[in-house]
């Protein structure tokens, strides 16, 4: 699903926020990053969904050279391929739900019953049905970031990045979303959650440690990160 190259991202200034990273996900996986304020989460994050390009280095995703695209393709096929959630929800202020995830799905060109049909369903499956109509600031902080989440898994992505889900969150509501990210990715999305919470990150199958623009540890990786190619 994913295959970075060598990535560096050097920002104006002259942070450099990744310094030569390789990393590949498979299909299927759910995968936390993890790692100190400033290591290159969000960077790597925006990098691996095309928001983003590197300074050097290569980025396939779903087995297209990102590199080589022009703004336009990769716009599509970010927004055929990927769901985003961040830590503050980013939801359109006096929107009801329904309208808020309905409108996510505008780019597909579907006609408006279509988006809302859809949007209901997401909605549904992230245990909001009853809350269509409700406009963010009727929402607590958990009920909001399924919003974003039913946005996000709307049109079907295969891939959904989360950059701190749960930032904003109590832990109750927290594990409610982690538990939502979960079920999503045991009906086949792929799933890669940036969190700083330890226990989160204990709690998913892989966990890829970031420090100072590097991947320092990988419980994932085939060959162990730092080691030559015969494992040494
Ligand atoms: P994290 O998400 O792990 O906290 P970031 O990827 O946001 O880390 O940032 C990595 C480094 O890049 C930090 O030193 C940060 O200050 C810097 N940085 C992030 N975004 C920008 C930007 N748009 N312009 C300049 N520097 C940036
Ligand atoms: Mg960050």
């Amino acid at each position: 699903m994913i295959a970075l190259r060598d990535v560096t991202k050097v920002y104006q200034g002259g942070v450099t926020a990744l310094d030569g990273v390789s990393l590949d996900i498979e299909t299927g996986e759910l995968v936390a990053i993890v790692g100190p304020s400033g290591s290159g989460k969000s960077t790597m994050l925006n990098v691996l969904g095309t928001l983003d390009r590197p300074t050097s280095g290569t980025v396939r995703i779903a087995g297209h050279d990102v590199g080589t695209l022009p703004d336009g393709r990769l716009s599509a096929l970010r927004a055929h391929l990927i769901g985003f959630v961040f830590q503050q929800f980013h939801l359109a202020a006096g929107t009801p739900a329904l309208d808020n995830v309905a409108d996510g799905l505008l780019y597909t060109g579907m006609r408006a019953a279509e988006r809302r049909r859809r949007a209901v369903a997401a909605l549904e499956r992230v245990g909001l049905g009853h809350r269509l109509d409700h406009e963010p600031h009727e929402l607590s902080g958990g009920e909001k970031q399924r919003v974003a989440i039913a946005r996000a898994v709307a049109g079907d992505p295969r891939l959904l990045l989360a950059d701190e889900p749960t930032g904003a969150l109590d832990s109750v509501s927290g594990a409610g979303v982690m538990a939502l990210l979960r079920d999503l990715n045991a009906a086949g999305t792929t799933v890669v959650v940036i969190t700083h919470d330890r226990e989160i990150a204990a709690s998913l199958p892989r966990q890829v440690r970031m420090r100072d623009g590097l991947i320092v540890d990988d419980t994932g990786a085939l060959v162990p990160v730092g080691a030559d190619h015969d494992g040494h």
